[in-house]
């Protein structure tokens, strides 16, 4: 494959975290980049291009975070949902098979919820 160059500018702090990471994996940085980039596209064409979607979606909080009503406008979805507490966390993992832009949607707005972080895990291959 063809490989092209372009500049990017990132943080010295981000460029040092993966200097060290190429330096402890034994890969050199452009090889690293690229890895971490196909894996990052490929996640957002589970949101881009319509398609059945199986997906796992973890949202942690610092507080408790009520996800029933939002949840709740998604009965298209065939959602499993398990939510835990552990040292001051809220711990949720909704794991959500369906139609991709619905959970994309769905991700969307668990992860505008105060306090809380949300990450998408698809459980397919790239559509
Ligand atoms: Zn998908
Ligand atoms: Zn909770």
């Amino acid at each position: 494959m063809v490989k092209r160059r372009f500049g990017v500018s990132i943080s010295g702090e981000l460029a040092d975290r993966l200097d060290e990471l190429a330096k402890a994996l034994e890969v050199d940085r452009s090889n690293l980049v690229e890895a971490a980039l196909r894996s990052m596209v490929g996640e957002y064409a589970h949101h881009l291009v319509s398609h059945e979607c199986s997906a796992l979606i973890a949202l942690i909080c610092s507080e408790e975070a009520s996800i029933g009503d939002i949840v709740g406008g998604f009965s298209d979805i065939k959602i499993t949902h398990l939510h835990d507490h552990k040292e001051g966390r809220c711990n949720q993992i909704i794991i959500a098979i369906g139609q991709s832009t619905r959970i994309a949607e769905l991700y969307a707005k668990l992860n505008k919820i105060r306090k809380c972080k949300a990450k998408y895990i698809a459980l397919h291959e790239e559509p």
